[in-house]
């Protein structure tokens, strides 16, 4: 078997016509699908209602999607591959393909935090019952309920970056018979694979570093199981999630520069991570790849590499003190997302620390994304930005 990297450059590909093909796929715009005649339109209706993800409508997408979807179930090593409009979309599309009135889905504390505060209402609404459970209390025994049908995790998690035992939570959930779905937008599919350690669903923000660039929205979720897919596939078309082929187009560009892009972000950010240990100011330096991070021997058995987010607590700092220090920063710009190629600053909210039972400090949290620039120019950045706030 060729190595994911080869893999990542081929997938997609288009195929020859009359001899010839370009390197990349072709950017297919439309909204009606044009059928030679009638009778060819039956044909491809049957050939879709067998299955077959042969396009007869634009909200479907049609074969720049198809790349797309090819590169990222390369990643994820999945069978299928739902694409929404965003990460946050790709999401919801989960929770609300798997679960009815009724139902119980178990959540992971540290997990993106519009989930809690947006999604988490909105199923309420709908008769479904939310609960949580943090990692650092070990396998969720207690927390699992007769009606439960879905566990929802993030590893690592969001802002503090805590590492999951996920192979263990998977036959934990498996046991049960309940499905097990992570949120992999850290590992992008090249550091990580749920799907291979045991989650049923995988779920991306291709937003973040599949995109890599800072100029599109953009999830994905993926699944190794027919049935499941078939489900989810439902639900995906009942909403009319749909995105352009500009988009998939950009998205699936992205992917092919992926692992260098990563190793850089990766090399930086230990770079910068390895200088915060060393800075007195700072209380705790969050990043797996750090020898002294609670979660680096099941990074190490678990993950392929780290990427460019490195978080870090401010001695005796409030989040006033905090956001003085992002604003004497001038090579970072200020604000959410990340995965792009510039570095990023921003101030941890801190309800959503709060919400995280894996560390207890309550100094405010900044969360870095360290960008493709030189991590020396990072460094000295920071370095006069903790100058600036001691004075
Ligand atoms: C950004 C992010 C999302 C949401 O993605 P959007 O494309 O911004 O909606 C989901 N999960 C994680 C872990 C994220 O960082």
């Amino acid at each position: 078997m060729l190595h994911k990297t080869t893999r990542l450059m081929h997938a997609g590909a288009p195929a020859f016509i009359d001899g010839t093909a370009p390197v990349n796929v072709p950017v297919e715009r439309t909204s009606t699908v044009r059928f030679e005649n009638t009778s060819s339109r039956a044909a491809l209706q049957k050939r879709r209602e067998a299955g077959e993800p042969v396009s007869t409508y634009g909200r479907d997408g049609r074969q720049t999607h198809r790349a797309l979807e090819a590169g990222i179930g390369e990643l994820e090593s999945a069978r299928d591959v739902l694409l929404a409009p965003s990460g946050l979309s790709a999401i919801s599309l989960v929770f609300i393909g798997l679960l009815s009135p009724g139902d119980h889905v178990l959540v992971q504390d540290g997990v993106y935090g519009p989930v809690r505060e947006r999604v988490e209402p909105l199923l309420t609404r709908l008769g479904v019952a939310f609960s949580y459970f943090s990692a650092a209390d070990g396998l969720p025994h207690k927390h699992i309920q007769p009606n439960t049908k879905l566990i929802y995790a993030e590893s690592p998690s969001s802002f503090l970056y805590e590492i999951l035992d996920l192979p263990a939570l998977a036959d934990f959930a498996h046991e049960r018979g309940v499905l097990l779905a992570a949120d992999n937008t850290w590992g992008a599919g090249l550091l990580y694979q749920p799907l291979a350690l045991g989650a049923d669903i995988s779920i991306q923000a291709v937003t973040k570093y599949l995109g890599g660039h800072s100029d599109l929205m953009q999830g994905a979720v993926s699944t190794v199981d027919a049935e499941l897919g078939q489900r989810l596939q439902e639900t995906h078309h009942a909403l009319g999630l749909s995105i352009s082929a500009d988009d998939a187009y950009l998205a699936l560009r992205g992917i092919r520069t992926l692992p260098i892009r990563l190793a850089q972000h990766a090399r930086g950010a230990f770079a910068v991570a390895s200088y915060l240990q060393r800075v007195r100011a700072v209380t705790r330096t969050f990043h797996p790849a750090l020898a002294s991070d609670p979660g680096h021997a099941l990074w190490s058995r678990d993950f392929h590499g780290a990427n460019g987010l490195v978080s870090f607590a401010l001695r005796d700092a409030d989040a006033a003190q905090a956001a003085a220090f992002v604003d004497a920063l001038k090579l970072f710009g200020i604000g959410a997302s990340w995965g792009g190629y510039e570095s990023l600053a921003l101030v941890a909210p801190p309800q959503r620390l709060r919400g995280q039972r894996y560390w207890a400090g309550t100094e405010a949290v900044i969360r870095l994304h360290i960008g493709l620039e030189d991590a020396d120019d990072l460094i000295l950045d920071l370095a006069q930005a903790f100058r600036s706030v001691a004075s």
